[in-house]
Parts: structure tokens; sequence; C-alpha cells
């Protein structure tokens, strides 16, 4: 068995926490939670992180807050958890889903039952009460939908008005938009269909934004409902990826020089 590079990573070496986050997925590749596919995905993402500083910016702070704010605001809110995000914020997603009252629902893009119910008893094992989509019984498709990712939960995601996708395919972002639901992603790649399918898009690494997200939650579920409209109000998706755009592109011209 592969035994990975775990407690072996030097804290002074430079890029020490982004090779921590990858041991996360291989631990979590080697329990049968994320696929090789989702390494692969990760790589995309850390191409965008490294553009951006690694840091979360003030852009995608606004962002988290206003999305906290959907998720609160809503009749019936559901968090999509794949394998990449229960291998890397298993707590946060957990602690976020507590705060604003959502449903975690297990969601694949490539599905197997199996890895299905390890995701679900991972979660557990970090807190939830419920996890939904690993019931057939209570499983319906989205037609428009051409991966495992059709197949969702009558209690989670197929009910939901707001639903928190991080990490998410543009084909389905782009269905669950047909379907009427506000969507909100956490995606680094601001280019991606998914990011711009959405309502809001937290540009930021899920390791950050999660956390974030969830000590956000804990203070603005005290806010009234007109307080947390007004948070929502004013948010305009596309000048926010276009800031998150020039802000990289500014930071690629700097490096370059
Ligand atoms: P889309 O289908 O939306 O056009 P894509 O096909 O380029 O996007 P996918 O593989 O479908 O990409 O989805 C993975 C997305 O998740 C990518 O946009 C990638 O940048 C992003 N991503 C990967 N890891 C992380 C992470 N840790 N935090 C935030 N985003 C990430
Ligand atoms: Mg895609």
């Amino acid at each position: 068995m592969y035994r990975g590079w775990m407690g072996k990573i030097s804290p002074k070496h430079p890029r020490a926490e982004s090779l921590r986050i990858r041991e996360r997925l291989v631990e979590g590749f080697e329990k049968g939670i994320v696929v090789p596919e989702g390494l692969a995905a990760h790589g995309r993402g850390e191409a965008f992180d490294y553009f951006m500083g690694e840091e979360t910016t003030e852009q995608a702070r606004k962002a988290a807050e206003v999305a906290v704010a959907m998720l609160l605001l809503a009749k019936r809110p559901a968090i999509s958890v794949n394998g990449n995000v229960a291998a890397l914020v298993p707590d946060e997603v957990v602690r976020l889903a507590d705060s604003v009252g959502a449903k975690l629902e297990v969601n694949l893009f490539y599905g197997s039952a199996a890895r299905e119910i390890k995701i679900a008893e991972h979660l557990r094992r970090h807190g939830a009460k419920e996890v939904f989509g690993t019931n057939r019984k209570f499983s319906t498709k989205i037609d428009e939908i051409h991966s495992d990712r059709r197949k969702v939960d009558k209690r989670g995601i197929a009910a939901a008005d707001v639903v928190l996708v991080p990490l998410e395919d543009g084909d389905r972002t782009e269905a669950l938009k047909k379907l009427g639901k506000k969507v909100v992603t956490i995606d680094l790649n601001p280019m991606s269909r998914t990011a711009r399918a959405a309502d809001v898009t937290i540009v930021d690494n899920v390791v950050r934004a999660l956390p974030i997200m969830a000590g956000i939650a804990k203070k603005l579920s005290r806010w009234d409902r007109a307080k947390l409209r007004k948070t929502t109000g004013g948010f305009d998706s596309t000048k926010n990826l276009k800031a998150m755009t020039e802000l990289m592109s500014r930071r690629l011209r700097k490096i370059s020089r």
C-alpha cells in the first residue's frame, strides 16, 4: 500500500500547506473516498490558487458572506458533498450545514454505491446526524445531466431552493439553474462554466472557504431576515468574477516582470 509522505513534510518547505492538502486527498484516495480523477481536478484548482497567492481575497470573503446569507434565507437549503470535499473539509462542511440548517447530500460525478456509503459514513464520523444521497428509495433523476450526478435525493437537492455545490461540474450547475434553484459554488477557476452559471461564486480554495463560511454562519444565524436580505441584495456575480480574473492577471503580470 502506498504510504505517502504524511508527517515527512517539513513545515519550512515553501509549499508545505499545499503539500499537506495533497496528502489529505491521497489519504482520502486510500480510504476509497476520492477517485484518481478527483486528484486531477484538484490540480486544476491548485494552478488557479497559485495565481491568487493562495490567499482568500476580500472579494471571496464578501461572496462567502452573501452565500451564507442566501443559505440562511432559503426555505430548504442543501449542500452537495463529493469525495474531494469530504476528504478536505469534513468538519467544516458538517458545521456549516448545522449552522444554516441545510441538508447534506452525497453527490458524485463518478458515482458508485460503495463510495457514496463511505463518504456518508465519513461525514457521520465527523458529526453529521443525517446524510442523504445513499438511499435508493428516495432517489430521483435530473434528466438534463449526463453524468452520475443526475441522481439526487428527493429530500435533499431535489427539494432544495438554494444549493451549495462546492467543486461542481458545469453541466450540473446549468441543470440546477434550469430547475429554478439558486446555486452557490466554491471554485478556484473564475472562468469555469460552474463559476459563470452560479448565482454566487466564491473564488477560493475549499480548504479556506469552508471554515470561513462556517464562521460567518455562526454570526449571521443571529441576524434577522431583513438584514440578511440587505446582505444578498447588491451582489453582482459578473462583477465579482471580473474582479477575480483582473486580480489574477495583475498577479501574473507582476510574476512575469
Ligand atoms: P466546469 O465543468 O465548471 O467548466 P471544469 O470542467 O474545468 O469546470 P471540473 O473538473 O468539472 O472542472 O470541476 C472541478 C473544478 O473545481 C475546477 O474548476 C477546479 O478549478 C475546481 N477546484 C478543484 N479543487 C479545488 C479546491 N480545492 N478548491 C476550490 N476549487 C477547486
Ligand atoms: Mg467540468
